[in-house]
């Protein structure tokens, strides 16, 4: 027989506590995410909402399966002529046709041959852009289309391309190369406010 005994009122009484806290906590959660996610929240009227998963540190890895990292951020001896000696991002080691996917939610606002970069893809989400480098040329995403993050936009590009009106870039026998690069791999530039950083330091 369950009697109303100081313990059961103290048992009664622990349990209503926990339940409040989990229910409070619960429902402050939400409002703790959209703090941290305030100052990114300027531009949302072309995004759908109920994606917009944009923070400081989970942004997706773009080379599923392929991690190494060949060349870091910042100083470093130029690999080949017209790569830079200040790396404005990270080269990551994959083979041809690899999927590349979006590390965060954007719009798409440039495909095409850019120089160094070779064929290229950018997008932005408010304040971050983010460029994905030596890619193949048959682009599968285009300008202004809103892609989710994870969502595949590109596969790595071949080291050699044909075609590319006043291309600079050659390999060592003399064959055009897609932008400055020495074998397929993923150069990623991550921009924010217009400044590159460390993409190593969002994932
Ligand atoms: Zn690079």
């Amino acid at each position: 027989m369950f009697k109303f005994n100081f313990f059961s009122i103290s048992l009664i009484s622990f349990i209503s506590f926990i339940l409040i806290l989990i229910i409070s906590f619960c429902f402050f959660i939400p409002i703790f995410q959209n703090d941290a996610n305030i100052f990114l929240s300027a531009d949302l009227s072309n995004m759908n909402s109920s994606n917009y998963t944009l923070s400081f540190s989970n942004f997706v890895w773009p080379t599923p399966g392929y991690t190494t990292i060949t060349s870091p951020f910042g100083r470093r001896v130029s690999p080949t002529s017209g790569a830079s000696t200040n790396h404005s991002g990270i080269d990551i080691a994959a083979p041809t046709g690899s999927n590349i996917v979006a590390i965060f939610s954007g719009t798409i606002t440039y495909t095409g041959f850019s120089g160094a970069g070779g064929y290229t893809v950018t997008m932005k989400n408010n304040n971050y852009t983010v460029s994905f480098c030596h890619i193949s040329p048959t682009f599968l995403v285009c300008v202004g289309q809103y892609v989710n993050k994870g969502d595949i936009i590109a596969t790595v590009g071949p080291k050699n391309v044909y075609g590319v009106p006043n291309n600079p870039y050659k390999d060592s026998n003399g064959n055009p190369t897609n932008g400055a690069t020495t074998g397929p791999h993923l150069h990623l530039t991550l921009k924010k406010d217009g400044r590159a950083v460390n993409p190593l330091d969002y994932f």
